[in-house]
């Protein structure tokens, strides 16, 4: 019996385990010298923009909103007013849950089929006389198209917060993400491809105050040189541990060959699926072998496929599959805010046949052609 295979698993150094022991018994554990300096390195990885670190990437996306000015105002007599942010319905149900957070309204706008980001055909007949911003997701690691957002941005005077949550590492016109843009949002989740086990990391564009972006992460605390203390923000608690920045100060060193590697192994499943394809009835990813980050691997399986039974199939193989993700207007707390089937056609499509194939750098071209011969051994059974 070969061991499981999951659809993912971070790689952690011994070198970075040794960092982590030594802040354990270093006193100081929590928001201290390893975060300051893992925000320069990620702020030079940057080209010198200035970046903060947080507990999650959910809290980036939440304070870059709050930072942008986006939420419910209270105009009265007028009442209150909600401000619409437009997304992608095809995206880790986070981005759009902060936009309900912050007490805006979220607009939806279908993905491109070609891309599976925020189709930019589509975004500009979405944009109402109430919003105030852009939440681009790079899905799976392959960037929105930055040229053609930004140019849709500024036509319409819109904050743009990048959700870059899948993308460190990846790349448009030879630049990383991160290096340009206005907010930029990374997640640093277990299964990101630079992890700190949990937590996040925002990028802010030059008219922002860092010191609010501080306040806003922790309790709108303003501390004075006499030990004093003021409150003038409400702030939440979203500061990240010593702990885990040694954890991502670690995972930074190896960020450019993680990348290299994950898409030499996503070149491999290339190789090997697409001769079959025809025959399977698979849809593969699109191939950009340039931009982006690989950050998954997700075929789409035939409409007549049972993904339940196919995902069992696999398990028994010895292979984790996952699902990323559902059209996420289809949950229950989207539904009740009115959305419905068929309102975004090309992302429900997707959501419904997506899976996500083990990709991560520790894996061998062996792993990639042991996954490929099961699901042509699977997918004839479970159709
Ligand atoms: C992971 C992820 C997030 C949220 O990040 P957390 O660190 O889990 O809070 C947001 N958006 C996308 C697209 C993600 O993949």
């Amino acid at each position: 019996m070969t061991d499981f295979l999951p659809f993912t698993r971070p790689s952690i150094d011994e070198a970075t385990i040794a960092a982590v022991a030594d802040v354990l018994r270093s006193g100081w554990i929590t928001s201290g010298p390893k975060v300051q300096a893992f925000e320069a390195a990620l702020s030079e990885y940057c080209g010198g923009r200035t970046v903060r670190a947080f507990s999650s990437g959910t809290a980036t996306l939440e304070v870059a909103l709050r930072l942008a000015g986006v939420g419910a105002h209270d105009d009265r007599p007028g009442g209150v007013h909600r401000d619409t942010v437009i997304t992608t319905p095809l995206t880790w149900v986070a981005t759009a849950n902060v936009i309900l957070e912050v007490g805006a309204t979220p607009v939806f706008v279908d993905i491109d089929p070609a891309t599976r980001n925020i189709d930019l055909d589509k975004l500009e007949s979405a944009i109402r006389a109430d919003t105030k911003a852009i939440i681009p997701v790079d899905l799976a690691g392959l960037p929105v198209d930055r040229n053609r957002l930004y140019a849709i941005a500024e036509r319409h005077g819109l904050r743009v917060i990048e959700d870059a949550a899948q993308s460190l590492g990846a790349s448009w016109n030879g630049q990383f993400i991160g290096t340009t843009g206005d907010f930029v949002s990374f997640s640093f989740h277990a299964n990101k491809n630079l992890t700190t086990g949990e937590g996040g990391a925002l990028v802010l564009p030059a008219d922002v105050d860092p010191a609010l972006c501080e306040r806003l992460r922790l309790q709108g605390v303003k501390r004075f040189p006499d030990g004093g203390m003021d409150v003038d923000v409400l702030g939440g608690k979203s500061n990240l541990t010593d702990i885990a920045a040694a954890i991502g100060l670690g995972q930074l060193r190896h960020l450019a060959e993680f990348t290299e590697r994950r898409r030499h192994l996503a070149r491999r499943y290339f190789e090997r699926l697409a001769p079959a394809m025809g025959a399977l009835g698979l849809e593969l990813p699109p191939a950009d072998f340039e931009n982006s980050n690989w950050h998954m691997f997700q075929p789409l399986l035939p409409e007549v496929t049972d993904r339940g039974r196919f995902v069992a199939a696999m398990k028994a193989y010895g292979i984790g599959v996952g699902v990323h993700y559902p059209a996420l207007h289809l949950f229950s707390l989207y539904r009740a805010l009115g959305f419905r089937e068929g309102d975004f056609p090309e992302a429900e499509r997707v959501g419904r046949r997506t899976v996500t194939l083990p990709l991560f750098p520790a894996m061998s071209e062996a792993d990639v052609d042991r996954v490929c011969a099961a699901i042509e051994q699977t997918l004839p059974l479970t159709t």
